[in-house]
Formats: C-alpha cells, sequence, structure tokens
C-alpha cells in the first residue's frame, strides 16, 4: 500500500502526471519486487518511466545500456530538467568527467547512469550489487541479428547477468516479433523475465495514403496548413531529400535535407536545430529519427513508399508521442514499386524483401480499415474499423467499372502487352505525344475512347485492375502491362468488375481554406504564446523545447489557464521540479494572455459603437440595437472622441457645458474621478455630459 501511494507520488512529482498508460503501472510494481522483465511497447508508448520511475525509488543507481550518444544526452537533460539526478557515461567523455561519475556513483549522488555497451567496461569499478539496483536494456533489439539494428557491441552484455547475479535487469524495445524477443532473453540470460506486450495501437496517428500525383503541391498544401508544426519527409534517396528540401524552402517553407553523404557535423547540427525547434522540416533518408526523443513531431509523411511495414510503422510512430493527435500521409507510386524491387533483387534475402514489399504494397492498396491491416500484421487483431484513416473517413465509393475495365483491357491486347501504364493512358486519352505518333498508335481502334476521364484517374483505374488481377506489370520486361488469365472474363464473358472513384486531392480545398482561417486565429492563441516562451526557455537554457514541457502540456495549460502555482501544478505534465524551475514565467503568461484579451475585447466593443455612430444611428438606437445600457454608450463615445476618431462631439455636449467642467477641472485640481463634477453641479449635469467634456478636455 504504502509502496502504491509512493509510485504515484512520484510520477505526479518528477514526472508530472497523474495516471499511469497502459501497463506502466504493472511493469513498474514488477521490477519495484526486483524481477526480470521484456517490456515490448511500441515507440511512444511510454517506456522511459517504466525504468526511470522504479529508479527515483531504488537505493543505488539504475544502469541503462542505451545504443545512442545522442538519445542518452536528450533522456539524461530531460531528467534533470525533472529533478531526477542522471549522468552518461561514454566515449565522448574525457577521463576526469568519467572519473568524477564514478566517485559520484560510489556516493550514491546519481539514480539514473546511461551508458553506451562499449563503455561498460570502463565501469568495472562499480559494477556490483553495492551500486546498482537495477539494469535497463533501451532498445534491446539490437541485440539480436534478426532485428533491423543489430549492434556487435550488444552481444557481450550476457556479462551483465553474471556480473550482478541478483540484479534484475529489464530489456526494452518496440520490436514485437517472436525471433528477436527470444533472442534478447538468452543473450540477456534472462530466460523467465516475464513478458509485458503492450498494444501496437497508435490511435493518435491518423494514417493516409494517398497517390503521388504532384506530391510536392500536396505537401506544400498540408504545411502551409500547419505553421509551426514539426514533421519529418522520408525520401528513398539522398537526392530526393536535397530536392524535395530546395522545393519547400523556395516556398518559404524552413526545411532542411538530412542523409548518410552529409559529414557527421552537418547531420549533428539538422539534428540539434530540429530537436531544438529551430528547424521544422526535416526531409530525410530513414537514417534520421533513429534516437530522437522529440515529443512533439506531429506529421510523418513518407514522400516514397517505404520497403517493409516494420520500417514504415516504426517511422510514422516518430509522430505524436505527446498522445496528440498527428498525421501520417504515405504517397504511393508505381515507380516506387519498381524501383524497391529493382533494390531487392540480387540481395540475399530477396525473396523475404519481395515478400515484405508486396504486404506494403497490399497495405497501400486497401479499401479497409488502414490500421487493421498494420495491426494484425504485428498479431493483433482490432475488433472495429478504426475511425481514424482515410478509408474509415472517406469509404471508397464502388461503381460498376466494368466497361472502364473492357476498353483498358482491350488496349494492352492491342498493343501486344509490350507497353507500360504511362502509354496505355495516353492512347486512351488520345495523347499526341511523340512515342505515340511514331508508333503509329493513333490508328488503334481503342485510341481516344476514354477522353472524358482524367489522366490521374485513368492512372489510379489501371492500378485497381492490377491488385483486382486483371492485369499485371512485367518488371522484367520495362514494366509492360500484360494481361492475366482474369482478363478474359472481362474481354469476353462480360465479368462485372467493381472500381473506387479516386479521391481528388484538389477536391479538398474548401476544407483547406476553412482550417486556414483557423490558423489564422490560432497565431495569437495562448498555446502559441506559450510555445514562444517555451522557445525563449530552451534557448537561455540550451535544453530542447520539449523537455520543457511537451506539446501536450502546453495544450492543457492553454485549456486550464492556471493562475497559480497550486493551479498550475494540478496540470497533467507539470511536476514538482518544473513547476519551481519554470511555474512562474507560465503563470504570469497565462496572465498577460489573459489580460490582453479583455484590453482588446473593450477596444473592440467601442469600434463596433463607432461603425454604428458611423452609419448614422442616435446613441439611443446603437443602445437599443447592442442591448447597452445609453450610459455606455456614452462612454464609448468619449473615448472614441479622445482617440482621435471622427466624432461630433458637439451633437451631445453645449459648448457651455464644456466651459463649465473646464472650470470645474481647474478646481477640482484636474481630477478624472467623476463623482466630484457631478457634486460640483449639484446634481444638475448628467455623468455622461460630464465624462464628454472631459474628453474634450483631456484632448
Ligand atoms: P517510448 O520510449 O516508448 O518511445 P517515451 O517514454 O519517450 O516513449 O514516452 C513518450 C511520451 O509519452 C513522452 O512525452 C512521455 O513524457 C509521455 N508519457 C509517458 N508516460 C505518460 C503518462 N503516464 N501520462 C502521460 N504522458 C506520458
Ligand atoms: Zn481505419
Amino acid at each position: 500500500m504504502l509502496q502504491e501511494t509512493n509510485i504515484l507520488t512520484n510520477l505526479k512529482t518528477y514526472f508530472g502526471y497523474d495516471a499511469f498508460r497502459g501497463q506502466q503501472e504493472e511493469i513498474i510494481k514488477h521490477v519495484l519486487a526486483k524481477k526480470d522483465a521484456l517490456v515490448i511497447m511500441p515507440t511512444g508508448g511510454g517506456k522511459s518511466i517504466c525504468f526511470q520511475l522504479p529508479a527515483t525509488i531504488f537505493k543505488g543507481v539504475t544502469l541503462v545500456v542505451s545504443p545512442l550518444i545522442a538519445l542518452m544526452k536528450d533522456q539524461v537533460d530531460g531528467l534533470n530538467a525533472n529533478g531526477v539526478s542522471a549522468a552518461f557515461f561514454n566515449s565522448s567523455q574525457d577521463d576526469s568527467a568519467r572519473i568524477k561519475i564514478l566517485e559520484d556513483v560510489a556516493k550514491k549522488a546519481i539514480k539514473l547512469l546511461y551508458v553506451a555497451p562499449e563503455s561498460l567496461i570502463g565501469l568495472q569499478p562499480i559494477l556490483n550489487q553495492n551500486y546498482i539496483s537495477y539494469v535497463a536494456i533501451d532498445e534491446a533489439h539490437c541485440i539480436s541479428s534478426w532485428g533491423h539494428d543489430f549492434r556487435p557491441s550488444y552481444q557481450q552484455l550476457g556479462f551483465l547477468k553474471a556480473s550482478l547475479p541478483n540484479t534484475p535487469i529489464i530489456a526494452l524495445t518496440a520490436t514485437a516479433d517472436k525471433a528477436t524477443r527470444d533472442d534478447i532473453l538468452t543473450q540477456l540470460k534472462i530466460p523467465n523475465a516475464k513478458a509485458f506486450i503492450s498494444s501496437f495501437d497508435r490511435k493518435n496517428i491518423a494514417l493516409e495514403v494517398r497517390p503521388a500525383n504532384k506530391r510536392i503541391d500536396q505537401i506544400i498544401r498540408f504545411i502551409e496548413q500547419r505553421p509551426n508544426e514539426s514533421g519529418i519527409v522520408y525520401c528513398l534517396s539522398r537526392k530526393t531529400t536535397e530536392q524535395v528540401a530546395k522545393k519547400l524552402q523556395a516556398k518559404g517553407i524552413d526545411a532542411a535535407a538530412y542523409h548518410a553523404g552529409l559529414s557527421f557535423k552537418e547531420r549533428n547540427d539538422v539534428q540539434e536545430d530540429f530537436i531544438f525547434d529551430n528547424t521544422q522540416i526535416v526531409c530525410a533518408t530513414v537514417a534520421f529519427g533513429m534516437g530522437i526523443d522529440k515529443s512533439n513531431v506531429r506529421w510523418v509523411i513518407h514522400y516514397n513508399m517505404p520497403k517493409n511495414i516494420e520500417g514504415y510503422y516504426q517511422e510514422i510512430g516518430r509522430s505524436g508521442r505527446d498522445g496528440l493527435n498527428a498525421h501520417a500521409i504515405l504517397f504511393h507510386s508505381y515507380a516506387d514499386v519498381i524501383q524497391l524491387r529493382q533494390f531487392a533483387n540480387g540481395s540475399s534475402n530477396e525473396t523475404v524483401q519481395l515478400a515484405k514489399l508486396d504486404r506494403m504494397k497490399q497495405f497501400t492498396e486497401a479499401t479497409t480499415c488502414r490500421r487493421k491491416i498494420l495491426l494484425s500484421y504485428f498479431g493483433e487483431l482490432l475488433e472495429d474499423n478504426c475511425g481514424n484513416c482515410d478509408v474509415c473517413k472517406n469509404p471508397p465509393q464502388f461503381f460498376n467499372g466494368t466497361v472502364i475495365a473492357q476498353k483498358i483491357l482491350s488496349t494492352i491486347y492491342r498493343l501486344k502487352q509490350k507497353e507500360a501504364i504511362g502509354i496505355v493512358v495516353d492512347i486512351l486519352r488520345g495523347a499526341k505525344n511523340s512515342t505515340v505518333l511514331d508508333k503509329g498508335y493513333t490508328s488503334l481502334s481503342t485510341y481516344g475512347i476514354c477522353k472524358d476521364i482524367s489522366w490521374k484517374d485513368l492512372q489510379q483505374y489501371i492500378i485497381q485492375l492490377i491488385n483486382q488481377g486483371y492485369c499485371e506489370i512485367a518488371f522484367h520486361k520495362n514494366n509492360a502491362l500484360q494481361l492475366t488469365a482474369f482478363a478474359n472474363k472481362v474481354l469476353f464473358q462480360s465479368a462485372v468488375v467493381s472500381l473506387t472513384k479516386p479521391v481528388d486531392f484538389s477536391e479538398k480545398k474548401a476544407e483547406q481554406i476553412k482550417v486556414s482561417s483557423k490558423v489564422k486565429q490560432s497565431k495569437d492563441s495562448l498555446f502559441e504564446r506559450l510555445r514562444q516562451l517555451r522557445y525563449r526557455i530552451s534557448k537561455d537554457e540550451n535544453i530542447p523545447a520539449y523537455l520543457i514541457f511537451n506539446d501536450a502540456t502546453l495544450k492543457a495549460i492553454e485549456r486550464e489557464r492556471p493562475m497559480s502555482q497550486t493551479e498550475l501544478l494540478a496540470v497533467s505534465g507539470v511536476g514538482q521540479h518544473k513547476l519551481e524551475t519554470y511555474g512562474d514565467e507560465f503563470i504570469a503568461e497565462v496572465i498577460a494572455f489573459m489580460q490582453s484579451k479583455q484590453k482588446k475585447k473593450k477596444e473592440d466593443t467601442t469600434l463596433v459603437t463607432y461603425k454604428l455612430y458611423q452609419s448614422g444611428l442616435s446613441v439611443e438606437e446603437i443602445a437599443e440595437q447592442r442591448q447597452l445600457k445609453v450610459q455606455t454608450i456614452y462612454s464609448h463615445i468619449a473615448k472614441l472622441y479622445s482617440q482621435g476618431k471622427r466624432i461630433n462631439i458637439y451633437d451631445f455636449v453645449s459648448q457651455l457645458e464644456v466651459d463649465a467642467v473646464k472650470k470645474a477641472h481647474k478646481e477640482l485640481k484636474q481630477t478624472s474621478a467623476l463623482k466630484p463634477y457631478f457634486e460640483y453641479f449639484n446634481e444638475t449635469l448628467d455623468y455622461f455630459k460630464i465624462r464628454l467634456a472631459l474628453s474634450v478636455i483631456e484632448k
């Protein structure tokens, strides 16, 4: 019982959260009972707290083995910002820094120590249970040669159990497959570790697949609706990352390219700038993102189709770690499929790669809930449709496409099955380009028979016919379209073909205009002000903005508008240490925002009065229309007049009255309070006249 309250208190004090997510609580209790564990959770699921929170309770150090130096630094910065003493130990440090750490561990002055596997050797003097309470192996899949990130240095970690036989080990990873899992247990010598396998569903990430036509335009439109939102555009090649970044920059979008061809320093700078919110968008090859914990990545775009579903899911998982809505768009094109097939051809595990590519392709072509397909790939069955993918939101509209199918298939037939998609579309549309003319295709009987269908739609119909098995791409014959046995049924036995109407992304314009006016509004929202404040602090303190408060916490502050320390502490994501460090600044920002809003409201209300006054209404009529008191309208008039607006003030107050108030003004020592004047005139001059006269005098 004592421990239970303890872990909740520590969750709030150090991490600012009021409740555990998913299996966190169960895992933490298991850890505190000093038992081995294997934790499998998707990226962004909340693995870190599973070992960081117990570390705040254990007497000794929790040793965290982590593969990437950049990741270590971020986690340590994050912990220190939460008031948990943490350090890292790796090859980037000099001897004196390393000695200092060993001393701190001996003094029990550190709660968590992050170490790269190569550097464990340097920790020999403290690698015993007097100092180490617990060991966490982060990114544990790196131990397995089955995994996609195999790291040889991880394979020597088996010695940990030998050196620390009574110290429990927790292994954590986002990779679920069985072979990797078994490998982790065997190699770490924790065969009886309890496995905690969480759902892989990341409900907050909206899934969308779009055809790749004019993808740059689509991307620009998407980004323009989301100013200031961090995002990643994944591309297949180095060259594409640079081209895409350039095109975005040309539109004034803040984007940088990242790929393995850049120097270490260049890559590091891009990554740092992204983490620090200095760069909004990174166009990268898939090498980018591993080891980035940035919680406010709001979207991920796949400019090219990924090689497999594992990669795709891991990449989109880098968005929305804070649990707020995030967006994943995948552009699919047949050219990409062709290129990926070429990459796979001749590789050592060609069959596996091609099979995986096929599953990826099926995902992009789905006409049923995409999340169901994704999760089933990871062995998880979703009962209901997700409601947060493009298929759920925009269910495909099927129609009888038999005639279109017949036209397409007979064109393929007449072309002797020798031409690729593009030419087939050109012929159907009656195009007059050089290939069509040179090869004499204008004389084909199907030339121009689908003039009424757009190029894009025809292309989509052909892809649908491929997906339904009526024709196929002969990859080894210049990607020529060929008929299958199935096609005969359509051409000669009048089989019915169902097609779906392609979604037109230009139709979405109306919707987008709505969004963009919303975007304008949000520019001076409280969230934006809080974000700016966070950015300033992050610059001053040289730590990534999201480590100060993540976006979810800023949203909660915006919603709840805390104006005192007690109120701020009640906000999810605000812990004791951050309250003390940053609380006052954030509270001040909330208060300033509320005041400016009120001020603005007052200004606005006088402006409404001014508009009505200009349109010729009397004070009484304005009051009636605005459902306000006549007195209030007079005070607006006075104010507008003293602001220099064109008001015929003498319509409301006479020169005599102004002169009388002027005299009183002197005698009353220029007070601006109204009551003394009212009494001075023995209650014979109305308040509103006094106010109007004063505005004349002030002016
Ligand atoms: P992972 O390591 O599994 O990818 P993290 O540990 O980085 O995920 O957690 C992802 C995000 O979720 C972080 O911003 C973290 O602060 C937040 N988070 C973790 N646990 C909770 C919780 N119980 N309540 C709210 N947010 C949480
Ligand atoms: Zn769905």
